[in-house]
C-alpha cells in the first residue's frame, strides 16, 4: 500500500528522539506549513536520554522530566508522530520512505535523525541475562532495579555511560568495579592529566578501578550472570554488568539508500547528504565544520539539541551553516562539568589548569600552538561563554594569563560584555 502525504510538500523525519523531536519544532517555527511526519521505532514519544544515567537512574528525578514535549504538542503543532514504527527502507529517486508495516510515504524532503546503538561486547557470555547496556528509558528502568545496597555491580568500559553508571550505582549503595582496557577512564577523550581526575574520583567514591584489563567471557548460567572472566584468568564476582564500550551510528537505512555513509552519514555545512533532498542530524550525521575545517560527529545531547535548527532551515531552502562550537556535559557525584571544543586523541601539546585541581574546582584547557582547542570546567560555572570563544576565535593566548584565576577570562576572550 502506498500512502503518499503529499510528496511535493510531506517533511518526513526518521527517528523520533531529541534530534527528530526538535527538528520538527525547528520546521514549524520557521514557518514550514505542510505534513511533517515524525516516525520513530521506539514506544514512548521523544524523549532526552542524559537523565538516563543521571537523574532517572539515581531516583531524584521523576520519568515526566525526560520528554522533549508533551503529549499534545504532536497534534497541537500538527506533526504526524508514528511511535513503534521502524522505517525499513529510503528511496531517494521514488522520494519514498517504506515502513516496517509495507506502508509508504512520499516525502519532498526527509531528515535522518536515527542516532546511535550500543556497540555490543563481543565475548561468549554477552546474552546472559543481568547484562545490561543504556540507551532507551527501558534500559533504564530494568538498570534502575538491579542497583541496590551491597549489588556487585561491574561496569565495563570507562566511557562516559560507564562512569555516570558507577557513580549511580555507588549512590544506589552498590559495590562497583569498572574494567577499562586503557590505562586510565575517558583517556582517548580527555588526555592523560583530565584523565587521572575522573580516575581519582571514583576511587574516592570506592569504586574498584582495573585499568589495562581484557575482558574474555561473562560466566553464568541459566539465574543469569554470575562473572566478568577476564584475560588473566581471574574472575570478577557479578551480579550485573553494565556495558558501555562506545555506540555506533545507525547508518543501515542511509547506506542501503546509496546515501555517502562514512562514520555517520556525511554531510555538508548545511547538514545535506549526498543527496540534496535528504539532510541528516545529530548523532548519525557526520557533518563539515566550517570552523573546524573537517568532518565531525558528534555524540552530544547539545549537538542534536542544535543540529535540527540548521537542518530544518536549510531543508526548507535557508542559507544556514551548522558553525557551533561542540559542547557536553556529564554529572558525576558531587562533579558537574561542561566541555567546550574539538581535540583529536593527540591533538593538543599542553593542557593548562586554572585552579583546584585537587579539590575538583578548576577549568583545564587543551592547546595546539599557543591556541585553545578545548576547555573542561569542573565545578566551576558560567565559563563557557568565554571559553567558546577563545575555541571560536583561534587566537594564541598566553598560557600563565590562561592559568592566572586573577585574569579575567572574558578579557582573554576579548568579549564585550565581560559579565
Ligand atoms: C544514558 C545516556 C546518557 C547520556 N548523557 C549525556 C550527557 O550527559 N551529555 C551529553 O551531551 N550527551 C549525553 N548523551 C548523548 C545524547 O543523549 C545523544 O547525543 C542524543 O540522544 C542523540 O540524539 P539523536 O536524536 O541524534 O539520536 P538518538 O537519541 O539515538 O535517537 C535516534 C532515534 O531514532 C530511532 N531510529 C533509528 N533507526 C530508525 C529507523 N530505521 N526507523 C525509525 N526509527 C529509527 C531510534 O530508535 C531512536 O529513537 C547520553 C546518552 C545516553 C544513552
Amino acid at each position: 500500500m502506498t500512502v503518499s502525504t503529499g510528496r511535493d510538500r510531506a517533511f518526513v523525519i526518521v527517528g523520533a528522539s531529541l534530534a527528530g523531536a526538535k527538528a520538527a519544532e525547528a520546521l514549524r517555527e520557521a514557518g514550514h506549513d505542510g505534513p511533517v511526519v515524525l516516525v520513530g521505532e521506539e514506544r514512548e514519544r521523544p524523549y532526552e536520554r542524559p537523565p538516563l544515567s543521571k537523574g532517572y537512574l539515581l531516583g531524584t528525578s521523576e520519568r515526566e522530566k525526560i520528554f522533549v514535549h508533551p503529549p499534545q504538542w504532536y497534534a497541537e503543532h500538527d506533526v504526524t508522530l508514528r511511535l513503534g514504527t521502524a522505517v525499513t527502507a529510503v528511496d531517494p529517486a521514488a522520494h519514498t520512505v517504506s515502513l516496517a508495516d509495507g506502508e509508504r510515504l512520499g516525502y519532498a524532503k526527509l531528515l535522518l535523525t536515527t542516532g546511535s546503538s550500543p556497540r555490543r561486547l563481543p565475548v561468549p557470555g554477552a546474552e546472559l541475562a543481568g547484562v545490561h547496556y543504556l540507551r532507551r528509558v527501558e534500559d533504564c528502568e530494568r538498570l534502575k532495579a538491579v542497583l541496590r545496597p551491597a549489588a556487585r555491580i561491574v561496569v565495563i568500559g570507562a566511557g562516559w555511560i560507564g562512569l555516570e553508571t558507577a557513580a549511580a550505582a555507588r549512590a544506589a549503595g552498590a559495590e562497583v568495579t569498572v574494567l577499562e582496557s586503557a590505562e586510565l577512564p575517558l583517556l582517548r577523550v580527555l588526555g592523560r592529566e583530565v584523565a587521572e581526575v575522573f580516575a581519582g574520583l571514583h576511587r574516592d567514591h570506592g569504586v574498584d578501578l582495573r585499568f589495562g584489563v581484557q575482558v574474555e567471557a561473562l560466566t553464568g548460567g541459566a539465574d543469569g550472570v554470575a562473572g566478568v572472566r577476564l584475560a588473566d584468568g581471574s574472575t570478577v564476582a557479578a551480579d550485573a554488568v553494565v556495558v558501555g564500550i562506545g555506540i555506533t551510528p545507525n547508518t543501515a537505512l542511509a547506506e542501503a539508500a546509496g546515501l555517502t555513509v562514512d562514520n555517520g552519514v556525511r554531510t555538508d555545512e548545511r547538514l545535506r547528504t549526498s543527496d540534496p533532498d535528504v539532510h541528516a542530524a545529530g548523532d548519525v550525521a557526520n557533518a563539515f565544520h566550517p570552523l573546524l575545517d573537517k568532518h565531525i560527529r558528534v555524540e552530544h545531547w547539545a549537538n542534536a539539541f542544535n543540529q535540527p535548527q540548521t537542518a530544518a532551515r536549510a531543508m526548507l531552502g535557508q542559507d544556514v551553516v551548522y558553525d557551533r562550537i561542540p559542547y557536553f556535559f556529564s554529572d558525576q557525584y558531587d562533579l558537574g562539568m561542561e566541555y567546550t571544543g574539538h581535540v583529536e586523541p593527540d591533538g593538543y601539546d599542553r593542557v593548562v589548569f586554572r585552579g583546584d585541581v585537587a579539590g575538583r574546582e578548576f577549568i583545564a584547557f587543551w592547546l595546539s600552538g599557543g591556541r585553545v582547542l578545548a576547555g573542561m570546567n569542573v565545578n566551576v560555572w558560567d565559563v563557557t561563554d568565554p571559553i567558546r570563544e577563545l575555541v571560536r576565535s583561534g587566537r594564541p593566548v598566553d598560557p600563565a594569563a590562561l592559568a592566572d584565576p586573577a585574569t579575567d577570562l572574558a578579557d582573554l576572550a576579548d568579549l564585550p560584555d565581560k559579565r
